[in-house]
């Protein structure tokens, strides 16, 4: 090596190190949490996001928002990350796991600015964190299961703010409903909350007030044939997973006909293998299939002569639920089928709502639908994503059985006794526990932003009120008062909050770990405008600034 640097990086690449690369990811992550900030709490806006192909979805959620952003920029879908891994984890609180990450990087950048080095950050983000876990669990109250109207208010208050909020009352009781109908003690004393037994369903052309709750499952299908009846009581119900129609001859044989005699064998024989399908359904005592793929508009007509009732093209994860209702086995082969495969239930199809209801009847049955109702596609879909949240926080707080109080109470509570504790924390770190105690008060100042409040009055409030020994002291948003949110029943899932801080920890933290960024294409930091193919099958990240010329259009 005679002193020839040597080029290890391709033409194109380009690089970008340290306080450079820290800065651009630290701008590009906050984007997308500024993004989203608006719409955190009951008067957050709503966004509406228009897709390439025109679809027009309007949403306040978090998750979803970050999801049908075209966001090209690699940093930036790592935040768009935390928001997925809060879904997963905890179904709400999305906003806010994402709002956290965003302040951490945030008062990161001033720390940096400080010449602070970034592992003292991550470590003291990193202490912060798992102290700020432990208060949540101090400060958290237990939750009687038998305490209904307390759960009621965890699921209206993940509501609020969202399309479900008009008919909240009517709809977080159905929430509550819905999750004790499918919630069962085990044998070793735990409560244990089965959401796969909820299945939701929607419906337009009514209100979110007329939204109810089944037993058993709804299905949005129509009768295969308009000869078929339409309604049984304890029925013998089968659901099968393949076609009841011609089995394919193989792909590419092809027919040799001499004479149209032979085409009429063939035609008989095909109208055959029909005729036994069916005959093999009746004869195992069926009288409504769900068929999860097509059925032959013969053997539909078959059917109908059977005075079997039938539906095509049942979705997959539909005829999974229908499993757990019914019974029985989801059948894949004809030949086979016997009595033991047939599930039972009262069957009724609904003319007028093109509804499908099938109350289970046998022994293990199980399984609620919850059918939301809304005027149109926008207002449901949204309604079914504010619902989603709050049944999966109302599930956690009957399993995990510990709430706080909201309204921010929580956060400037956690963030007080965090910075208690950083008083114990030596060297630079302690810096990076108080700048993670500073970035927990984003959501109180956020909700009183979004209501048209002076954030900093709100704050200086919260804290005085904690200082004075009230832990429950949280922001009333439509009056501007520091109230007693846990008595005003503004409460959310502990769980829920432990996890918006740890993911958004974690995501801080991976970010400020990065001190070079090696782009194996362009690197520009000037907005341009994101391209479809950009960070494609390539795997070059893209136009790193592009994000910003994304979002413009957009919010
Ligand atoms: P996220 O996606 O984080 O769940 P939301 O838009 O659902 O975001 O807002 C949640 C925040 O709104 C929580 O901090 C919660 O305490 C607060 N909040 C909800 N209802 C109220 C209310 N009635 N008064 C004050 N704050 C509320
Ligand atoms: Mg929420």
């Amino acid at each position: 090596m005679g002193g020839q640097p040597m080029i290890i990086l391709g033409e194109d690449s380009q690089r970008m190190k340290d306080r450079d690369a820290q800065s651009h990811n630290i701008a590009a992550a906050q984007a997308v949490a500024e993004s989203v900030r608006s719409t955190l709490g009951p008067k957050g806006m709503d966004k509406m996001l228009v897709s390439s192909m025109g679809d027009v979805t309007v949403t306040n959620d978090g998750v979803t928002i970050l999801q049908e952003m075209d966001i090209d920029n690699p940093t930036a879908s790592m935040i768009v990350e935390v928001a997925e891994t809060q879904e997963d984890e905890a179904g709400d609180g999305t906003t806010t796991a994402v709002s956290i990450a965003g302040e951490l990087l945030k008062n990161a950048e001033d720390l940096l600015e400080q010449d602070i080095h970034p592992t003292a950050i991550i470590k003291g983000f990193h202490l912060a964190s798992e102290q700020a876990r432990a208060e949540i669990d101090n400060v958290a109250h237990e939750v009687d299961p038998e305490d209904t109207e307390l759960i009621k208010n965890v699921a209206e208050t993940s509501m609020t703010g969202k399309g479900a909020e008009l008919e909240k009352d009517v709809l977080a009781q159905l929430v509550v409903d819905a999750v004790q109908a499918v919630t069962v003690e085990a044998d070793d004393g735990e409560t244990v909350v089965d959401l796969e037994y909820i299945n939701v369903e929607t419906q337009t052309g009514s209100s979110a007030g007329d939204s109810e709750l089944l037993e058993g499952a709804v299905i949005d299908k129509d009768p295969a044939h308009a000869d078929m009846p339409t309604a049984f009581d304890d029925a013998k119900v089968l659901l099968i997973n393949e076609p009841i129609e011609v089995e394919d001859t193989d792909a590419d044989a092809s027919l040799q006909l001499d004479s149209p005699d032979q085409l009429q064998d063939f035609l008989d024989k095909e109208e055959e293998q029909l005729r036994e399908k069916v005959e093999a359904i009746a004869e195992s005592g069926a009288d409504v299939v769900f068929c999860q793929k097509g059925i032959d508009d013969l053997a539909e007509h078959f059917l109908a002569q059977e005075g079997i009732l039938a539906a095509s093209r049942v979705k997959k994860s539909d005829l999974g639920f229908l499993r757990e209702v019914v019974g029985g086995n989801v059948v894949s082969d004809l030949d086979s089928l016997s009595a033991d495969d047939l599930g039972s239930a009262d069957v009724s199809y609904d003319e007028s709502e093109e509804l499908f209801y099938v109350e289970g009847t046998g022994d293990e049955a199980h399984g609620v639908t919850l059918l939301l109702r809304g005027s149109t596609e926008h207002v449901v879909d949204e309604l079914e994503r504010g619902i989603g949240d709050a049944l999966d926080v109302v599930a956690q707080t009957v399993s995990d059985g510990r709430v706080l109080a909201g309204g921010g109470a929580v956060e400037v509570e956690v963030a007080r006794r965090v910075r208690d504790y950083a008083d114990s924390v030596s060297g630079r770190e302690q810096l990076a526990v108080e700048a993670f105690a500073d970035a927990l008060e984003l959501v109180p100042r956020v909700l009183a932003e979004n209501a048209g409040l002076d954030s900093i009055d709100t704050l200086v409030d919260l804290r005085a009120a904690h200082e004075d020994g009230d832990e429950t002291a949280g922001l009333d948003v439509f009056t501007g008062e520091v109230v007693d949110t846990y008595d005003a029943g503004v409460v959310e899932s502990a769980h829920a909050k432990r996890q918006a801080l740890s993911s958004a920890t974690e995501a801080a933290n991976l970010v400020l770990k990065i001190d070079d960024i090696i782009a194996a294409g362009d690197l520009s930091t000037e907005g341009e405008e994101p391209e479809g193919g950009a960070g494609g099958p390539g795997g070059a990240p893209g136009g790193m600034g592009g994000m910003g010329g994304g979002m413009g259009g957009m919010m």
